[in-house]
């Protein structure tokens, strides 16, 4: 008898976990968890597993060891605000309505998050936002304000807008852990962890300053680069020697003569005040984190006060302040993401959950003499991506599928079992998860930036197309400029071989493959 109802009482239970009173799947039915974590402007040429000889960031390698690291994972628009929305709707920015960050996300269209909380999920975002809209198909938010904070950030809820005490990789982290600890566990979760570093203007935790202090950055060789071939290279404002002594290199305003007349991207005839803007980020510091960060900086300014660099060792100068306090800010994400990593295991929730690590775009650290990003030459049209998902993606494996930013929504929703609706345009990313049929994946990326002449940095409208050797880019607008790359043999882009006739086969090939993507995506002339 004792048998027989044990028997009965988990069949009952059995039945009990395939379906609740809402007829919706519940957490054993072995839909994953998702949690995408996303940084800003986080180049993989600062990550330990892509190779970096700039940092170590263990916890990132956590990820690559124990899932996929792909090696031609692109954006469609390398730009902040831009790039989320591509990533929310799987759809290119001429069609999902965020050319550049000037736009406002429309959030009425349909987005990942909202398709999963239909189903069942519980969705959160934590972090930054950038869409200047209110964030649509979450159960919970709490965003930056726009750019936001490193320090005592500001975070928007449903109801307010709260100064959170606290450095913000921290802050950001704190509010994901409550989140999950405090989530609906009958339902699977989507988490939205997106970082504010490091985003300029890389202000580090006031603990790890000490990194570097007596090292020398390894400076890239194109850091000098003098743009021949390449005009529209040549006109951008992003150049490291143009950065803001106030705000980049943190130079007390009594520290260089006059006033900080760099441009800093901000745009000829600007009206930036740097010194004030600077001041205003500094004197968020606690009167105790101000203590550690002048016994840091102080002699810095005092060094830079009696003895100012000149020239190409200004510029030297500047690049070491710059990429020190970036990968000081990389540390810091590093860090706070092997807390979840760490929670994810200690709460069972790491062998039936996603992790995606990736940033919004990549970045210039010295390449070609800049910092930014916006340009389809390599730094800034990749992005890093790591994703692991346990029992599905072999641990340590590598792709070199041509992956893009717009494949993040249908790879999810497959993954959830919901339909992939027509109007996206990226693809599930399932064959290459679980290495098979990859031969049917995509051969060449199609890339649009748009944010010219307004805004930042002064980088001109451009599109173009790369294939997993070649790259053809055609600046347009103001400028009529075609530039085509043999990445195999010119990693760095160099040398245009536009027009030239040992790659005459090559140009034609890309052209036509060009066109049939501007087809294929629905881009009409005029966009
Ligand atoms: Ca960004």
């Amino acid at each position: 008898m004792l048998r027989i109802y044990i028997c009965s009482f988990s069949m009952i239970l059995l039945f009990i976990a395939c379906d609740n009173e809402q007829g919706e799947p519940t957490q054993q039915d072995q839909r994953p968890n998702i949690l995408y974590i996303m940084s800003d402007d986080h180049a993989e040429q600062a990550i330990s597993a892509y190779g970096s000889q700039l940092i170590q960031t263990p916890n990132l390698d956590r990820i690559a060891r124990e899932g996929m690291l792909f090696q031609n994972s692109f954006v469609t628009n390398s730009i902040c605000a831009p790039s989320r929305a591509t990533m929310l709707t799987g759809k290119f920015s001429h069609l999902n309505g965020l050319r550049d960050n000037r736009d406002q996300f429309d959030g009425s269209q349909i987005t990942f998050p909202k398709l999963l909380q239909k189903v069942g999920y519980q969705t959160a975002v934590v972090g930054k936002w950038h869409l200047k809209t209110k964030p649509t198909g979450f159960d919970f938010w709490r965003v930056l304000v726009g750019q936001g904070e490193y320090y005592q950030p500001r975070l928007v809820s449903d109801k307010d807008t709260t100064v959170m005490p606290g450095y913000v990789t921290e802050v950001i982290t704190d509010v994901a852990l409550d989140f999950l600890a405090k989530r609906d566990t009958t339902k699977p979760f989507c988490l939205l962890y997106h970082h504010k570093a490091p985003h300029r203007s890389w202000m580090p935790h006031v603990d790890d300053l000490d990194m570097y202090v007596n090292e020398t950055i390894p400076e890239p060789p194109t850091l000098f680069d003098t743009y021949e071939g390449r005009p529209a290279a040549e006109a951008a404002d992003m150049r490291i020697a143009d950065m803001f002594l106030s705000g980049d290199m943190k130079l007390h305003p009594d520290s260089y003569p006059g006033k900080d007349t760099n441009t800093g991207g901000a745009g000829i005839g600007t009206t930036v005040d740097r010194e004030a803007g600077w001041l205003n980020m500094y004197n968020r510091l606690t009167a105790e984190q101000k203590v550690k960060w002048d016994a840091h900086y102080d002699p810095i300014n005092q060094d830079f006060k009696e003895n100012p660099p000149q020239g190409k060792e200004l510029i030297s100068w500047k690049y070491q302040r710059y990429m020190k306090d970036y990968l000081r800010t990389v540390k810091a994400v590093d860090d706070q993401i092997g807390r979840v990593l760490t929670y994810l295991e200690e709460a069972g929730l790491a062998e039936n959950t996603i992790v995606v690590y990736t940033s919004d775009q990549g970045f210039y650290l010295g390449e070609h003499g800049w910092y930014d990003k916006r340009f389809m030459y390599e730094e800034s049209l990749g992005m890093p991506l790591l994703i692991k998902y346990p029992g599905v993606i072999e641990p340590g494996s590598t792709s070199n599928a041509l992956v893009q930013n717009l494949d993040f929504a249908p790879t999810f929703l497959d993954y959830a079992g919901i339909n992939i609706p027509a109007e996206i345009q990226g693809k599930s990313m399932r064959p290459i998860f679980e290495q098979k049929g990859s031969d049917t994946w995509r051969d060449a990326v199609y890339y649009h930036y748009y944010e010219y002449p307004h805004g930042w940095h002064m980088v001109k409208q451009h599109y173009g197309v790369r294939t997993d050797r070649y790259k053809l880019i055609h600046f347009y607008n103001d400028i009529d400029h075609w530039e085509l790359y043999d990445l195999e043999k010119d990693p760095q882009e160099m040398t245009n071989r536009f027009d030239d006739p040992a790659y005459a086969d090559v140009q034609m090939q890309l052209q036509e493959k060009l066109s049939a993507l501007r087809e294929q995506y629905q881009i009409h002339p005029e966009k």
